[in-house]
């Protein structure tokens, strides 16, 4: 066994720390959660430093990487700006990775190069006010009239909606639960799409939107994968969930990161000297705590994504990984409150922004309950 990242995968965590570094410092990414609007200035740095085609084949130009690549990278940003490899989630895995594994020759070669060079943006809509844990259930419709798809209804949550230049749609094209779903690639400048932003507590900036379809006109060579994918949908967004477990995952692992360096930070500026050795020591074992857990919970996850890699089957080892970095992270950066004390909330530390941005990702990319259903079946419950 060897838990070591290779030469080339220790390189990309340096670039990358490197980028953070240089293009957002801690007042750049304190400015951009104030400003709540879409990081478009630092997704096209990512791209043009090579970062956004980080997991596209390399005959559609792109670094031909893998998951564990693809979560150094998303660590990485997220211990600066969360919402940065959130927004960069929406781009890399819904628009590289879905297409990647699902696009027609045609698509890919459309869509790919362009991806990689950052001219295009791309947003994924499941979830409706009704459908969402239960993604199934969704009642957005595609009906075929006239040689076109013409696509009737509303997604909630969408993230980047409002920006992308394609959201790829789920809509229900037949009455069979899971066999009646078809995803479709939509030009958000299609006639009747429409994306309101809706405003939250954390992720700021990411743009997350109500989407109305009002009778938009999709051809059939939309279909994600051509008209073969018709009713494919479903099958379509199963390859993908690995991976997107897996990212999210190192989304929050990089979160927990920050907040545990802030603590130590803050830990040996204001307690080593002026507490007693038995008050520092409990300071100690606290930072000691969220650090231990938080390497627990990144060996899973690098370990889950090694299995995907290898195709060994780890549809349990995801969902564990999805679940129990979310909530650790959450636990990490609440210990981090605590340490700060009166500063924990100071809106002048990134503490509160960590807190604000983590409660997300037991909800996004599918819950912390929903990651345990998907565990428990695997245990045979
Ligand atoms: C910031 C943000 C960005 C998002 N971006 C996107 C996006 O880009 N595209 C997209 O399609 N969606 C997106 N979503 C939607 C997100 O994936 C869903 O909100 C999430 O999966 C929860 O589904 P739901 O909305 O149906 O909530 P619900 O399922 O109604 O959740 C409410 C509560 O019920 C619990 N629950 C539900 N069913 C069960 C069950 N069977 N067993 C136990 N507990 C259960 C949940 O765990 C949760 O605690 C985003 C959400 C957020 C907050």
């Amino acid at each position: 066994m060897d838990f070591r990242f290779n030469e080339k995968r220790s390189a990309l965590k340096e670039k990358i720390r490197e980028f953070v570094e240089k293009e957002i410092p801690r007042e750049h990414a304190r400015e951009l959660d104030k400003r709540d609007e879409f990081p478009h200035e630092l997704i096209k740095k990512l791209s043009q430093q090579g970062f956004m085609r980080i997991n596209i084949p390399e005959e559609y130009g792109g670094m031909g990487g893998d998951v564990i690549d693809t979560m150094i990278v998303y660590e990485e940003i997220s211990r600066r700006l969360p919402v940065l490899s959130w927004a960069m989630g929406n781009i890399a895995l819904y628009g590289n990775e879905i297409i990647s594994l699902n696009g027609s020759r045609e698509q890919k070669e459309s869509y790919l190069p362009r991806l990689a060079k950052g001219e295009v943006m791309f947003s994924f809509a499941i979830t409706e006010p009704n459908a969402g844990s239960d993604a199934a259930n969704i009642s957005t419709k595609a009906a075929y009239k006239d040689g076109y798809f013409w696509i009737n209804g509303s997604k909630m949550f969408i993230t980047g909606a409002g920006v992308a230049d394609y959201t790829i749609t789920f809509a229900r094209t037949g009455e069979s639960r899971y066999g009646g779903i078809t995803s479709f690639i939509v030009d958000t400048k299609s006639e009747g799409y429409s994306a309101r932003p809706i405003k939250k507590l954390g992720y700021h900036g990411s743009n997350t939107c109500e989407v109305i379809y009002d009778n938009v006109k999709v051809p059939p060579g939309n279909i994600l994968g051509g008209e073969s994918g018709l009713n494919k949908g479903w099958q379509q967004e199963m390859k993908l969930l690995n991976q997107e477990r897996l990212v999210l995952s190192s989304c929050a692992l990089g979160i927990g990161q920050a907040a545990l360096e802030d603590a130590v930070e803050f830990a040996k500026e204001n307690f080593r000297h002026r507490q007693s050795r038995d008050q520092y020591q409990s300071i100690q074992h606290r930072l000691v705590e969220m650090a231990t857990e938080l390497e627990a919970a990144r060996q899973l996850a690098y370990y889950a994504a090694w299995k995907e890699t290898q195709r060994i089957e780890c549809v349990k080892e995801t969902s564990m990984s999805k679940y129990f970095a979310a909530e650790t992270a959450k636990k990490v950066v609440m210990q981090g409150i605590n340490i700060l004390g009166p500063y924990g909330p100071v809106m002048a530390h990134d503490m509160q922004r960590y807190l604000r941005d983590v409660l997300i990702l037991s909800i996004g990319g599918g819950t912390t309950q929903i990651q345990k259903n998907i565990v428990a079946k695997t245990l045979g419950l």
